[in-house]
């Protein structure tokens, strides 16, 4: 069976002792803006996602919907998070280099540009980045440093969540929004 992901040709597998084993490595330069992976598999609901023991490989795309595996896991589903990311979203399945990367870096993306359910976030990071937030929660979306950050790399369920949160503000808070230059 084929894979049910694409990963760039310039990727590849490589071991990672500090995080879950693998990490996904540059092999050669990638210029910011370069499409990374294409993640697939099969649509899973909460339901099914919560019966599930492993859900490091799921990947939220919609309000209560996930990606999962199909059959192996393949390399495009061991891209690490990170709080200070190399990579980000480009709509619900793609990822795209957010910056130039190196021959030999990981490529690793914040979780919070993609998934906003208990279900898979809620875990200790291990990123060792200087600007860690320690623990990956599923309102980490809802942080506004994220959202400055990570504007157009969203997927886009949450970039309609973080819309409708900022049409709900209160008007005073627009007016002096507008206001400033
Ligand atoms: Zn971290």
């Amino acid at each position: 069976m084929g894979f049910a992901n694409w990963l760039s040709p310039k990727l590849a597998r490589r071991e990672n002792a500090q995080k879950a084993g693998h990490g996904i490595y540059a092999l050669v330069a990638v210029e910011a803006g370069e499409l990374l992976a294409v993640w697939g598999g099969r649509v899973a609901t909460a339901e099914q996602v919560a019966a599930m023991d492993d859900r490091r490989h799921t990947l939220q795309v919609e309000e209560g919907l996930f990606l999962i595996p199909v059959g192996q896991v393949d390399d495009a589903e061991l891209v690490n998070h990170s709080c200070v990311p190399n990579a980000g979203l480009s709509g619900q399945i793609g990822l795209v280099a957010l910056r130039d990367i190196s021959a030999g870096e990981e490529v690793c993306y914040d979780y919070a540009m993609s998934d906003a359910s208990p279900l898979t976030m809620g875990f200790d990071c291990a990123c060792g980045e200087p600007g860690c937030r320690g623990r990956i929660a599923a309102d980490d979306w809802a942080r506004p440093e994220l959202q400055r950050r990570y504007a157009g790399h969203f997927s886009p369920y949450i970039a309609r969540r973080i819309e409708a949160a900022s049409q709900a503000a209160p008007a005073a808070t627009r007016r002096r929004r507008r206001a400033a230059p």
